[in-house]
């Protein structure tokens, strides 16, 4: 009885990522316009960790992120000189023919540096504001309206970030006060998680009654636990259909921080909450900025919501293969497909998508190999020194001898250059 039970439940129980329906905010430079929610893709957006006032250092850096993959990059606007700066970065991205747009990151004095350098309020395509930071008592309220009003006059959206490790400490006391009148208050994580609620939902409706379109206002509510991120943009999300803006905050360094994040995002953007994500990974020292795009990508590709780069299935290896020959071949090849993607997005549309599957021995080899677009098997310990090369789902050819690693990446791109280069496949057998 218990066995058809869940055969029964288990019928249904195949599921794919849910959508959540938001309103579709547009960030635009130029002619490039990046749609954030209402059904487009979730994007990809990350942050320069350069001095702004460096203006070419940071354009530099703006560039790198933006080649590789981020389709919107925040930088810091702090000071004058800073604001100053903006209009000389955007310059200089448009001379080298980088369109991505810019958002100004602005705490405490942006209604003043908005005001002060029209230029600046011009060159950048959003601005983020955070509630918690824009001025206590009396001044809260006057200074975010002033900078929602510049917004509204240089037709900008607005992302009204609310971070827990600068959330507006008034709003917090007074939603502490409130609940030690309940009968039966709520424990503190709670209040908390309200007061993240709240001063973002009812920022974005005080913008709303100042004339912004709902629209163009993107919400988050950042916080580094897993947990309480997760709950929190649960609740968001069912409140309201502005866009969201989702990333684990202060996630930390290299492994911890991106399984964090993955963990975090993954469980919110399979129930379709977060129109577009950050990953806040700390660079280690001398490590690439770039490496917080990468792994915003791989989360989304990883789960099947976009495709970036052809990706590469490989076996974790075990005592059948104790040689580093298929450890090199994987990385081999997936070196190789990153390297030529910038390339290859434009000469072969689609390519994103190519499935590689490299494996280590016959016990998996072959079926995971029939699976990919174009897969090998190479020879585990004790097997005959042959590979097996299969290309849409049948064995093609086998390759043998020293040079399996160069004749295998020849395979892959002339399999890429007839099946997107000229339409379909025309498998090759010459190999
Ligand atoms: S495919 Fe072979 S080498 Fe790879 S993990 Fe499985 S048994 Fe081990």
């Amino acid at each position: 009885m218990h066995t058809d039970m869940a055969v029964a439940q288990g019928a249904t129980a195949f599921s794919a990522p849910l959508v959540r329906k938001s309103l579709q905010a547009r960030v635009a430079w130029g002619k490039r316009v990046v749609t954030v929610g209402g059904g487009a893709p979730v994007r990809i957006q990350s942050m320069t960790n350069t001095d702004t006032v460096d203006a070419v250092g940071t354009a530099i850096q703006v560039k790198e992120l933006a080649n590789a993959g981020s389709e919107m990059v925040r930088i810091t606007v702090n000071t004058p000189e800073a604001a100053q700066a903006v209009p000389y970065i955007r310059e200089q991205l448009d001379r080298m023919g980088i369109d991505v747009p810019l958002i100004g990151d602005f705490h405490y004095n942006g209604h003043r540096l908005l005001t002060d350098f029209p230029d600046c309020a011009q060159a950048l395509s959003k601005y983020r504001i955070n509630p918690g930071n824009v001025g206590k008592g009396d001044k809260h309220d006057r200074q975010f309206s002033q900078m929602v009003e510049i917004a509204m006059r240089w037709d900008k959206p607005i992302r009204i970030g609310v971070n827990w490790g600068s959330l507006d400490q008034e709003l917090l006391a007074r939603l502490m006060d409130e609940n030690s009148q309940r009968a039966q208050p709520w424990d503190s994580k709670q209040v908390m998680y309200e007061a993240l609620l709240n001063s973002a939902i009812g920022s974005a409706q005080l913008a709303q009654s100042l004339g912004m379109e709902p629209s163009q206002i993107i919400l988050s509510c950042k916080m580094s636990a897993v947990q309480d991120l997760v709950a929190v943009y649960r609740e968001l999300a069912k409140r309201s259909n502005y866009p969201l803006h989702l990333g684990l905050t202060e996630a930390g360094m290299g492994t911890r921080g991106t399984v964090a994040s993955t963990a975090a995002l993954s469980v919110l953007l399979q129930e379709g909450i977060g129109d577009t994500i950050r990953v806040s990974l700390t660079p280690a020292p001398g490590e690439a900025r770039t490496q917080e795009v990468l792994v915003a990508s791989e989360i989304l590709q990883a789960l099947g919501l976009r495709s970036f780069v052809p990706s590469v299935t490989a076996c974790p290896g075990c005592g059948r293969t104790t040689s580093t020959t298929f450890q090199e071949l994987t990385q081999q090849i997936d070196n190789f497909l990153r390297e030529q993607m910038p390339v290859w997005r434009t000469t072969y549309p689609g390519v994103e998508s190519l499935k590689v599957a490299v494996m280590g021995c016959i016990v998996n080899g072959p079926g995971e190999s029939k699976h990919a677009d174009i897969g090998i098997s190479l020879p585990g310990t004790g097997e005959a020194p042959a590979a097996p090369v299969f290309i849409d789902g049948e064995k093609r050819m086998t390759l043998r001898g020293n040079a399996i690693a160069t004749e295998f990446q020849a395979v892959v791109e002339d399999y890429i250059h007839k099946r997107f280069g000229h339409g379909q496949s025309q498998t090759s057998n010459t190999v």
